[in-house]
Order: C-alpha cells, then sequence, then structure tokens
C-alpha cells in the first residue's frame, strides 16, 4: 500500500463571528487550495478554536436561518449548544456530542449557546463541517440524528496509544454512528504523547486533519501544531500521525460526488436554475416556519 503524503498544512486565518456566538476560522472553502471541488463532499469547515464566551443570560448563536442540498454536522469540543429545525428536530449538544442535520429539501434552523450554559460561559470550541449530499438525495426529507459521546464506538489503539472514536464511516472494522448518504469517515483520535495511529483510506477519497488539541507528526516527518488543518494528497491510501503531546485530531476523508456545485449563501445546489428555485421556495415559505 502505498503511502498517502502531506499536500499542505494551513495555519488558521483570522476569525469571523458567525452570529454572534461562533468564533471560527474558515478553512473550507476560503483557504487557497481547500475549496469546495478539492475537498468535495465535504464543503465547508469552520473551526471555532478555543475562546471563553463571558457569561451571558441571553444565548449568542444564530438566529432562524435556512438551508437546502447538504447536511450540517456540528462537533462540540467545548462547551454546549442547542439547536431546533423547522422539521422537528433539535436537542442540546455538549462536550464530546456531535449533531447531524440532513437539510436536504430544505428546514428552517437556529443555533444558540445553551441556555444554562451561557449563564455560566467558559471555553467554547466546536467544529461545523457541511457535507453535500448526491443531486439525487437533494430534495428529500430532512433528518436529524443527535449523536452522544457515550453512543460513539470507540477502537482502542495498542501500546497505550489512545482511541478513535468513529462518528461516521469506519476504523478497523468498528462502524460508526451517522447515517450517510455517500460514503465518507469522520474521526476523532485521541491520542496519548507518543502513541501512533495508522489509517489506510481510499487513495480518491479527499482526507484531510485538523487538529484541536496538542501537536501531531504525520508520517515521521510532517509537524502540525494546535489549530492546524493538514491536507492529504490523493497519492496513496495509508499515513501515521503521531501525538507529540497528549492530542486531539479530526480526521475527514470522504468520496468525492464528482458532481456540478452551484452555491450560494445557505443553499448548495447542482445547478443556477435550482438555487433560484431555493430562493423562491425560501421567499415563499415552503421551508416552513420556526419561531424567533
Ligand atoms: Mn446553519
Amino acid at each position: 500500500m502505498k503511502t498517502r503524503s502531506v499536500e499542505m498544512v494551513a495555519t488558521p486565518k483570522a476569525p469571523h463571528f458567525v452570529g454572534d456566538g461562533f468564533r471560527v476560522h474558515n478553512f473550507i472553502p476560503s483557504y487557497p487550495m481547500l475549496d469546495m471541488q478539492r475537498m468535495d463532499p465535504f464543503i465547508m469547515l469552520d473551526y471555532n478554536s478555543k475562546y471563553n464566551f463571558p457569561p451571558s443570560e441571553i444565548p449568542k448563536g444564530v438566529g432562524v436561518h435556512p438551508h437546502r442540498g447538504f447536511e450540517t454536522v456540528t462537533i462540540a469540543y467545548e462547551g454546549s449548544v442547542e439547536h431546533q429545525d423547522s422539521s422537528g428536530g433539535g436537542g442540546v449538544i455538549g462536550r464530546g456530542d456531535v449533531q447531524w442535520m440532513t437539510a436536504a429539501s430544505g428546514v428552517l434552523h437556529k443555533e444558540f449557546h445553551e441556555t444554562e450554559w451561557s449563564k455560566t460561559g467558559g471555553v467554547f470550541q466546536m467544529v461545523q463541517l457541511w457535507i453535500n449530499l448526491p443531486a439525487k438525495d437533494k430534495m428529500s426529507k430532512p433528518g436529524y440524528q443527535s449523536i452522544l459521546n457515550s453512543e460513539i464506538p470507540k477502537v482502542t489503539l495498542a501500546d497505550d496509544a489512545g482511541l478513535i472514536e468513529v462518528i461516521a464511516g469506519e476504523y478497523n472494522g468498528s462502524k460508526g454512528s451517522a447515517t450517510t448518504f455517500s460514503p465518507l469517515h469522520i474521526l476523532n483520535a485521541k491520542l496519548n504523547r507518543n502513541g501512533k495511529a495508522d489509517f489506510a483510506l481510499p487513495e480518491d477519497f479527499n482526507t484531510a486533519l485538523l487538529v484541536i488539541e496538542g501537536s501531531i507528526i504525520i508520517n515521521d516527518n510532517e509537524k502540525v501544531p494546535t489549530d492546524n488543518f493538514a491536507l492529504m494528497a490523493n497519492d496513496g491510501s495509508k499515513f501515521t500521525i503521531e501525538a507529540t503531546e497528549n492530542a486531539v485530531v479530526l480526521i475527514i476523508s470522504g468520496k468525492p460526488l464528482n458532481e456540478p456545485i452551484a452555491a450560494h449563501g445557505p443553499f448548495v445546489m447542482n445547478t443556477h436554475a435550482e438555487l433560484v428555485q431555493a430562493f423562491n421556495d425560501f421567499n415563499t415559505g415552503k421551508f416552513g416556519y420556526l419561531e424567533d
């Protein structure tokens, strides 16, 4: 099996606020070489690196807004988020939990810091990923999967190296919690200092790593510090990561859909006409109703 090399290490760009509750560094699609095509089917990755929110009686976040044509996946590392959508999905996710919302034909939703958490505030750290849907599934029924950390399969690594949480896809035969529309893997590697983990992911799967905590060395030669993002080349399947200190690493890898992408704001479709339709449907109330 050929080794998959590191194509680029991206340092976080200046952060911006999404609503008033998410202070994010965008990697996909705004970083050079990380556009929607390059990371297909992962079309957006916002990273709220560790940030201390002061106490607030009014929860911070993003008010009611629409989505169509893809899934939003929120992975909580620190802090707590409350979500509600017009298809009836909703809930609270906290440290270690994952929220998987399939917008598909369209939902309205809102995303806020959880009310009680807001009152004390504290360190907040989260990733939001947008995963594109295949054309045939874009107009299917919306869905919602709430995945608590206790439900996520964990693969213990040899030599006290740590563990791999399988959020979606699989690792060494352990299948992940989430139901997906296309073949992809989302893993959290939680490694002890000097712990090593091996990966073998199909060469054509677009693959990247985000170092959430600590620092790692990929393939014994490429150092990636905290909050940096490593894009892996499509030149092999096998790679190794080693923690130089206790580390948490998000690994995303997906088979490209290789379909045309027409994206504008909260809508990601295949053609311009479908985008126009999405705006019309939204403006005429076809996404349902959700109270502010
Ligand atoms: Mn949203």
